[in-house]
């Protein structure tokens, strides 16, 4: 694997495999770096339950209490949780240590504004100008702050500000059979008590304990999820929840233990959220048509962004969208509750969802505008991007192109949308067309060119 992909500084903070590549000296420069580039104040500081959490949050806490900065400690905590939290308590940013979905060895600094947002690239720019230049605000003895442990306050804000957009009467008064895997991440501390006691369900959950390693691949994926799927058909469930590490994507299962398309779980929200909140819909350009479909049933229109929860929200932010989200990540995110990926938001609508309609998840996946597609990924050798791009290109002349992200060739009844991973040494392809058949030439054309 390329040696990048093992250690990457740049714009979206600071990712790698721990040991060798991510150390607990780079997080304490970086967390520096962060200090003196917010200012003194107060930083909130949170972790996914990886076995480097501890390491390098206490590295981090270092380097921001060198830079004269408050810290404020609230632990094993999801990433939305900690993004609502920045802002509520008028923190000078954040930062979250979690590599999301990415495999347990490899950790991050996740970095968070004022707002609770991440930094924008203008923010970003600055930050490593200042961490790559090593000129760090020095506290002196006596300007040195103090570590203050507080969760249990973010916990409830975050969960209020959810349930106040959703009508808790009417989902306890269902007492929904509820399945949930929280793969032992940062969701583990706050969904049980979330779905039971906030929502009224009867909870059967796996991977709560956030003690413990991942018991599955960290992506919650159709492929990743059997457990839960076995969970929800020996228990009866409705619905199955399954969060990643950090508690910002959602994956759904069905009542008959199926996995739901990602796209079809975001669909499902901005088809309930869209009559009841004004503004239009923005998503990735690898999200599913449907999009298009349920806006243009409400009069709304929708904004297209590259790959990455900052593009979406900075878009949404822009535009003062009702909602947003990226389909094939399983995020929804929606701006009421705070401009983040949240599976909590997502849950609670689900349920509020099945509640006012009295309908399966199945049936109501069967009212989604209907759409074939397929995700899919290829390795490539460096340097071969370009050449690559322009060879699809040249296979599909006259096709609508855009080259925000990668490349997408869009036809009216079908797109394809081929990008380079911004994590792995891959290319990402997605597929989707109105019949089947025509979906899976045209992606079985594609990945024939690109291997
Ligand atoms: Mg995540």
């Amino acid at each position: 694997m390329a040696r990048e992909h093992l250690l990457k500084i740049g714009v979206s903070g600071v990712r790698g495999v721990v040991g060798d590549f991510l150390t607990p000296g780079l997080a304490l420069s970086f967390a520096q770096a962060f200090g003196t580039y917010v200012g003194r104040g107060r930083v909130v500081v949170g972790r996914d339950t990886r076995t480097s959490g501890p390491m390098l949050q206490h590295a981090v806490a270092s380097g921001l209490l060198a830079a004269g900065c408050e810290v404020i400690n609230v632990g094993v905590m999801p990433t939305p949780t900690i993004q609502l939290y920045i802002a509520h308590t008028g923190a000078k940013g954040g930062i979250c240590l979690t590599a999301s979905h990415n495999p347990p060895e490899y950790n991050a600094l996740k970095l968070f504004n004022k707002d609770g947002f991440f930094f924008n690239q203008y923010e970003r720019t600055e930050l490593i100008d200042l961490y790559h230049q090593s000129s760090f605000d020095e506290a002196m003895n006596h300007e040195i702050r103090e570590v203050r442990k507080q969760g249990a306050t973010a916990q409830k804000i975050h969960a209020q500000r959810v349930l106040s957009f959703v009508d808790v009467d009417l989902i306890r008064s269902k007492k929904f059979r509820v399945a949930l895997d929280s793969v032992n991440g940062a969701g583990s501390v706050m969904s049980p008590e979330f779905l039971t006691a906030q929502l009224g369900c009867e909870l059967h959950a796996i991977a709560i304990d956030p003690t413990k390693v991942f018991p599955r691949i960290a992506e919650p994926r159709p492929d990743t999820l059997g457990d839960l799927s076995e969970l929800v058909r020996s228990t009866g469930a409705a619905i199955g929840f399954a969060q990643d590490p950090d508690g910002d994507r959602l994956a759904v299962v069905d009542e008959r233990g199926e996995v739901l398309d990602n796209d079809d779980v975001l669909g499902l929200v901005v088809k309930h959220v869209l009559p009841r909140f004004p503004g239009d819909v923005v998503v990735n350009l690898t999200t599913s048509s449907v999009m298009e479909d349920l806006a243009a049933a409400n009069g709304r229109k929708v904004f297209r962004t590259a790959v990455g929860e900052a593009n979406v929200v900075d878009m949404m932010l822009a535009v003062k969208s009702a909602i947003g989200g990226e389909g094939s990540n399983g995020g929804v995110i929606f701006p009421g509750v705070h401009y983040c990926r949240d599976s909590y938001t997502g849950m609670a609508f689900l349920l509020e969802l099945m509640a006012q309609t009295g309908k399966s998840v199945t049936e109501l996946v069967a009212q989604l505008p209907r759409y074939y597609r397929k995700l899919g990924r290829v390795t490539f050798e460096h340097g071969r991007l370009g050449t690559l791009m322009q060879a699809l290109e040249e296979q599909f002349p006259g096709v609508v192109a855009d080259r925000t992200d990668g490349l997408k060739l869009i036809w009216p009844d079908a797109w394809i949308h081929v990008r380079a991973s911004n994590t792995e040494p891959l290319l990402r392809l997605a597929a989707e067309a109105k019949s089947a058949q025509r979906m899976e030439d045209l992606y079985a054309q594609v990945t024939q060119l690109l291997t």
